[in-house]
């Protein structure tokens, strides 16, 4: 028979509460069962006036209407509220009734502004309190990676440094000008080429061009560095900087915060070739930690004879060359932290290896042996020997963490920053990587509460202190955990 949909006649009044009218496996409903934010108001209680002024949004509604934004993929404020107009599920998880008028999109940039990025920061790193609480963070294995979130400009906004170009004008003409009074001028070529301007951004200066290494091309971009836990793949720590920044200066750092959350010592970290640096080798020998660090490679046809052929003695303080000469220290370069070593030009004059050595216009061979070059060697040998376990590790580094920074970018919206500035930007990661974990925590909860749902004391109990849940990595033995 055909149905009949009457669409007119509305109801005046609902029956039930708003809750019943969510499905119980919606992620918002299940995140609230895990979501703690009471702790908020105090924290923040000191930026407000406690007497003059108009009240505020209630900072944790705030936040949970920030959260349930990232966790629908939605990041800017105006589409969020537009959501939350009809969206029951938004409304219910930040406590607003159904009659109630939601706060204008613009508040929720102010508290932004107000609170700071710090205030984010503890919010994310509450989360990652409550995965550790939960026994679904062990802190052992760590995986280190970086991500590149393309800044909120356009191409049209990137001009080339003003300042810069005025002041290097100003100092190549007095330069000139000093030349053509005191000395001859030199003939030749300029020994160094001029340096490259770099282009910044008008609208967003802290932004900066950097090459993607995933299609090659620069960008105005910021980077995130993430710190993934191998347990059950919750994100432990998360930073951000410039684009240019280097991952690799970031690791040490990244791992005493995680330590510092744990209150464990690191014994793997697995990371990229990008941070195969001697200095990370060392540290990382001096800390006790396993190094799965792939070494960068090696120039397959390389133009000159490579560094590795030459035998560098540190005891003795010699590099040793193919043709059996030594090379000797010179001077230490303190900007890239190393010595340079060089050999004589009588003894590369008879060499039989001299045009494959280096290039006819030069006297003698140099090589540059970093600090912690050693170490470096260390592990390249080990490399070679990697064993099945190590391996297994190294696998793991590409799912867990490239996969978290996927997940980021295609699920919440981190493909793109939206808002300008480096503080905008960290506020947005914080939120991001706390919403993964909350999903990883209500997974968790989810699984948890089906297994005891046999048990009679599940029917008593409307929740379940974040205390028990420190037996469930023993209940569920297999993670990580399936997220939704
Ligand atoms: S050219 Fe000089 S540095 Fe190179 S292998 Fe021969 S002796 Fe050694």
């Amino acid at each position: 028979m055909l149905g009949n949909q009457d669409r007119w006649q509305e109801d005046l009044f609902v029956a039930g509460p708003m809750s019943a009218l969510i499905p119980d496996d919606h992620i918002l409903k299940r995140v609230d069962k895990v979501l703690d934010l009471r702790w908020l108001r105090s924290e923040v209680e000191n930026l407000y006036c406690a007497r003059n002024g108009r009240p505020s949004i209630d900072p944790e509604a705030a936040v949970r209407l920030m959260l349930a934004g990232f966790f629908e993929g939605i990041v800017h404020d105006r589409k969020l509220m537009r959501q939350a107009q009809v969206n029951l599920a938004i409304r219910w998880f930040a406590g607003y009734k159904l009659h109630e008028n939601l706060p204008h999109h613009s508040s929720l940039t102010r508290i932004r502004q107000r609170w700071g990025a710090e205030r984010f920061l503890k919010i994310f790193q509450r989360t990652v309190r409550a995965c550790i609480d939960a026994g679904l963070v062990d802190g052992e294995t760590v995986h280190v990676d970086a991500t590149l979130i393309r800044a909120n400009v356009s191409w049209a906004s990137l001009s080339t440094e003003h300042a810069e170009k005025v002041l290097k004008e100003n100092q190549e003409r007095a330069k000139s000008e000093t030349q053509d009074k005191n000395e001859p001028p030199k003939r030749g070529r300029p020994r160094k080429q001029a340096k490259k301007l770099k282009k910044l951004s008008k609208t967003d200066p802290e932004a900066t061009l950097t090459t993607s290494s995933h299609d090659f091309h620069l960008q105005p971009s910021y980077k995130q560095h993430t710190t993934v836990d191998d347990q059950a793949g919750v994100v432990v720590d998360v930073a951000v900087t410039t684009g240019e920044a280097n991952e690799g200066q970031q690791l040490m750092q990244q791992l005493e915060r995680v330590e510092e959350a744990t209150g464990r010592h690191v014994e793997t970290v697995t990371a990229d070739a990008g941070y195969a640096h001697s200095r990370n080798y060392v540290v990382l020998e001096e800390r006790k930690t396993k190094a799965v660090i792939p070494p960068q490679r090696q120039h397959k046809k390389p133009k000159h004879i490579p560094l590795v052929r030459f035998k560098y003695d540190g005891k003795h303080q010699i590099v040793r060359c193919p043709g059996g000469k030594v090379l000797t220290r010179r001077g230490y370069h303190q900007k890239m932290g190393g010595y340079l070593y060089r050999s004589h030009a009588q003894d590369c004059c008879g060499c039989r290896l001299r045009a494959r050595c280096f290039s006819a216009s030069v006297k003698a061979r140099r090589v540059f042996i970093r600090d912690g070059y050693e170490a470096l060697l260390r592990a390249r040998r080990a490399r070679a020997r990697w064993d099945l376990e190590t391996q297994r590790q190294y696998q793991r580094h590409r799912w867990l963490v490239e996969g978290r920074h996927g997940e980021a970018k295609t699920q919440h919206g981190l493909s793109r920053a939206v808002r300008w500035g480096l503080e905008n930007v960290a506020i947005q990661v914080y939120l991001t990587a706390a919403v993964m974990n909350l999903k990883r925590l209500a997974t968790a909860l989810s699984l948890f509460l089906r297994f005891l749902q046999r048990s009679d004391d599940l029917s008593r109990r409307k929740s379940i202190p974040l205390e028990d849940f420190s037996i469930i990595t023993a209940i569920l033995g297999y993670l990580p955990l399936r997220c939704s």
